[in-house]
């Protein structure tokens, strides 16, 4: 059978140079990814002969097994899930396919040290390729499942992998690591030893839900040992809290999330009565480089009496909340479940209302409890809890109890509504607020003016979802909500210290050029007035109160209306 020889994607090269000349001091972590990976093929199986019993494979003995060889000083990975045809080898295997590589090595180069760069790894999902930290060559065989040729996959990680058609490759796949030498300094990176890899599985993989058996290396009289199961498969949502450690739960998060960061919080919920289910949710330390492109996957795991039924169940969690992770395990419902049906459900719009609740109210108490986490997660998310401001009016309140702003009145922290309204001198009857692109050109912007030398605090809100939420919330707690460029301001209801007289004066006096300024713009503008908005600027251009603002009439035109 011939082998054909392909070169990898430039971005795949760059990423394998990287393992390659590896800056992790953390190697272990490549079984973690197979392991991860073996996992997730498992379980794809298992749903795939669901569906269709008709599909010839065999699922009787699902696992992951670990066998090393320690004179070829190899590691082989192995399980009897789904498989991969030979095209999707080299789609998935041999090209990133995801659309973030090439931010992911921008912000690679800006990563100046290895901790950076260790984090962005595992945000970029590059999990197989790690196993190139440990070996100078691997190989992978594998055959998808209900198909009768395999496909060997090699490589030495340097710019070029072949495929081949196999006849003989058993269900599933397995992935054989040729280790680097060993190093005689350092025993703790010797990936044969049966110790290390114990040690390894326990501390990473112990919840996965199959069992990963380590085969006993033959012994003099050939006999191998009874494989030994290395991991306990508990699931960690059905555990109670106190039961289970923060490594644990971070470990679950970094294979359901593919991150390799901690998350900044873990949520447990477990629902008693009618609709019995658990749920164990994280929220990243992160945001995604992805959160606001439409492709962006998210949701949670599904599962349903312990079974993995799908990724990404968006119907589990409101749009605004897409970057949590984790997993929901449903007791009542049927194993054949589809995506559109959930939708539909009416179990499933309830669970979804209790976990944003629930989801919020941790925010809430994270927000007294911990200011500094709050202030990450404020950063990292808040542009996106946002949008629920508008799409979701039943939640608004406990949004806009959570939600921080920058602030006239503050340098580096954020206030929140709240407070803006404790501290509004007597005679301030609404929040003001501007929006624009940026800090510095809406503190900049003539409509400032007036306000910074009265004293009066302005929120400055530079997310483009600021203009729709002002918009559609309007007030909070019975204070309105005003944009300091739109419509007339009465800052002078109370400051104005110039007499009527003095008033009609100024009004006759620029009667003239008022008129002609009227005439040159009529195109132009609905209206010129005087106006005590100003100190510095001669003038400004005002929207109506109704009208759209400029960024938000970019926003629409943008999204084509
Ligand atoms: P990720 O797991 O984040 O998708 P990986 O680099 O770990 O990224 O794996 C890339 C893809 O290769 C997986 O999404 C999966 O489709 C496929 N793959 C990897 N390992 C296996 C395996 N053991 N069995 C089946 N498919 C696999
Ligand atoms: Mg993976």
């Amino acid at each position: 059978m011939s082998t054909e020889t392909f070169e990898f994607q430039v971005e795949a090269r760059q990423l394998l140079q990287l393992m390659i000349h590896s800056v992790y001091s953390n190697k272990d972590v490549f079984l973690r990814e197979l392991v991860s990976n073996a996992s997730d093929a498992l379980d794809k199986l298992r749903l795939a002969k669901l569906r269709d019993d008709t599909l010839d494979a065999d699922v009787s003995d699902l696992h992951i097994e670990l066998e090393t060889d320690r004179d070829a000083r190899t590691l082989t990975v192995r399980d009897n899930g789904v498989g991969m045809s030979y095209d999707e080898v080299g789609e998935l295997i041999g090209t990133i396919a995801n659309s973030g590589t090439a931010q992911f090595l921008k912000e690679l180069k800006e990563a100046q040290d290895a901790a950076g760069a260790e984090g962005l790894i595992g945000q970029f999902g590059v999990g197989f390729y790690s196993g190139f930290m440990v070996a100078d060559e691997v190989t992978l065989v594998t055959r998808k499942a209900g198909e009768q040729q395999g496909t060997r996959w090699s490589s030495r990680g340097e710019g070029t992998y072949t495929l081949e058609r196999v006849d003989d490759a058993p269900q599933g796949t397995s992935v054989v690591l040729h280790l680097k030498p060993a190093d005689p300094d350092n025993q703790l990176h010797d990936y044969t030893s049966v110790w290390k890899l114990k040690e390894i599985v326990k501390r990473y993989s112990d919840f996965i839900t199959w069992p990963v058996r380590l085969v006993g290396e033959k012994g003099d009289d050939g006999e191998a040992a009874e494989p030994e199961t290395l991991n306990s498969m508990k699931a960690l949502w059905a555990r109670p809290r106190d039961e289970v450690s923060e490594d644990e739960y971070h470990e679950l998060y970094k294979h359901i999330g593919h991150d390799w960061r901690e998350p900044l919080e873990t949520i447990q919920l477990h629902a008693e009565g009618t609709f019995e289910y658990q749920a164990l949710l994280f929220v990243p330390s992160h945001a995604p480089h992805d959160l606001f492109r439409q492709n962006m996957r998210h949701g949670l795991q599904l599962y349903v009496k312990r079974v993995f039924i799908m990724d990404d169940c968006e119907a589990l969690l409101p749009s605004y909340l897409r970057f949590v992770k984790g997993v929901v395990d449903a007791q009542d419902l049927s194993l054949n479940v589809s995506r559109e049906i959930l939708q539909q459900d009416r179990h499933i719009r309830m669970m979804q209302r209790r976990l944003t609740k629930k989801v919020l109210s941790s925010v809430k108490s994270m927000m007294t409890a911990d200011a500094e986490k709050y202030a990450t997660f404020w950063r990292e998310f808040g542009a996106v809890l946002k949008e629920g401001l508008v799409t979701d009016p039943d939640n608004r309140d406990a949004l806009l109890a959570v939600a921080s702003f920058a602030s006239t009145h503050e340098d580096g922290e954020a206030v929140t509504l709240k407070r803006y309204v404790e501290r509004m001198p007597e005679g301030q009857d609404d929040i003001y607020y501007i929006t624009g692109e940026s800090r510095e050109t809406i503190d900049n912007s003539p409509h400032m003016e007036a306000f910074r030398e009265r004293g009066i605090e302005v929120l400055l809100l530079t997310d483009p979802v600021d203009e729709v939420w002002a918009d559609a919330v309007g007030e909070f707690e019975g204070k309105r909500l005003r944009s300091v460029a739109k419509g007339e301001i009465d800052l002078d209801a109370r400051e104005d210290d110039r007499s009527e007289d003095e008033q009609k004066q100024q009004a006759e006096a620029y009667a003239g050029l008022l008129g002609w300024m009227r005439e040159r713009l009529d195109d132009d503008v609905k209206e010129v007035r005087l106006s005590t908005r100003l100190t510095r600027s001669p003038a400004c251009l005002v929207a109506d109160a109704d009208d759209l603002t400029p960024a938000l009439e970019n926003m629409y035109r943008a999204m084509g209306q």
